[in-house]
């Protein structure tokens, strides 16, 4: 099997009757990323940058920063590079940064909040991400960005980064924007961040967390916190019809993503992209190639009409 999917690494991302989509990796270190060859992944539609804090001691200088991404863009060979900002607090976390004593962390400082209100964090991670496009394609992405407030907080501190930037004679290039959309707030808000943004990434993990007020690291409320369910799809929709209004690109990079099951439901769904776990990225590839889009369009018509988590479960693991 392995061999078999192996095969499929060189083939395009598209349905038999032709609707092509792009399959990305979820990393968490330059190891993985180096890795994305061998599978033919396109691209990194989420890196994990809190991850390179997991062994350190303290927060690397702009210095360090600078050259990892470097070396991740190197590695990359002109394939785009997604970078996700500290997202720090709750369940991710690390030993020389974390938010402090809080009695909600889920709830509490985390993702942007956190890193807005230590601009001495976020700045140094700007400047070393602006530098490093100077060598290849990055987008950049915010974590737990609720409100167009902290958009323009976010957009704000990036044209004094350029400023300073240019009076040091430092170069940088563009970015393409986007935000992680991982709350109710900031589905119910896009429409007045859209116009800012060059693409969204739907953080299942997270939006499923604060859509159910499950907490996603708690085994005795796996019930409560299903992968797939009417309330999720729902949100996923209203982010899809939001952001096709505004024609900005959108990728979905929780763990449903990498679920093949459930592959043709999202790009039925108007799903442009895919940021998948490398393990499963061939597998979701070749039920893409063995599925007709108009056969997605319906499996998509028929699931959001499903108002139990078990009917809808049922349906769709019954299609393969
Ligand atoms: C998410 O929340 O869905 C996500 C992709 O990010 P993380 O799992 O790192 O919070
Ligand atoms: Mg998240």
């Amino acid at each position: 099997r392995k061999q078999q999917l192996l095969q499929l690494k060189e083939l395009p991302t598209e349905t038999l009757d032709g609707h092509s989509v792009s399959l990305l990796a979820n990393v968490g270190s330059l190891n993985e990323i180096s890795h994305l060859a061998d599978i033919g992944a396109e691209g990194v539609g989420l890196f994990r940058t809190e991850f390179m804090l997991m062994n350190a001691s303290t927060l690397p200088q702009e210095k360090a920063q600078y050259q990892f991404y470097c070396d991740a863009l190197h590695l990359m060979q002109g394939r785009p590079l997604t970078i996700r900002t500290l997202d720090l607090g709750a369940d991710k976390e690390i030993p020389c940064l974390t938010p402090g004593d809080e009695l909600n962390p889920a709830l509490g400082f985390r993702g942007i909040r956190y890193t807005l209100a230590h601009p001495e964090i976020l700045t140094v991670q700007l400047r070393a991400i602006l530098r490093a496009a100077n060598h290849g394609p990055i987008r950049l992405m915010f974590p737990m960005l609720n409100q167009v407030e902290e958009l323009d907080m976010v957009f704000e501190l990036i044209e004094q980064c350029k400023r300073s930037l240019n009076q040091e004679e430092k170069g940088f290039g563009a970015l393409s924007y986007g935000i992680v959309v991982e709350t109710p707030a900031a589905v119910i808000n896009l429409a007045s961040m859209l116009p800012k943004l060059d693409f969204i990434s739907i953080g299942t993990n997270d939006l499923t967390q604060y859509a159910m007020a499950a907490d996603r690291t708690n085994p005795d409320l796996t019930r409560q916190y299903p992968s797939l369910s009417p309330a999720i799809l729902t949100l996923i929709k209203m982010s899809i019809d939001s952001a096709k209004r505004q024609q900005v690109t959108v990728s979905v990079c929780g763990e449903l993503a990498s679920d093949p099951v459930v592959a043709p439901l999202l790009i039925g769904m108007g799903v442009d992209e895919l940021s998948i776990n490398l393990s499963a990225l061939l597998e979701v590839k070749s039920v893409i190639r063995a599925t007709n889009y108009s056969k997605c369009i319906e499996i998509a018509a028929q699931s959001i009409k499903k108002t139990r988590i078990e009917e809808l479960n049922r349906y769709i693991s019954g299609l393969i």
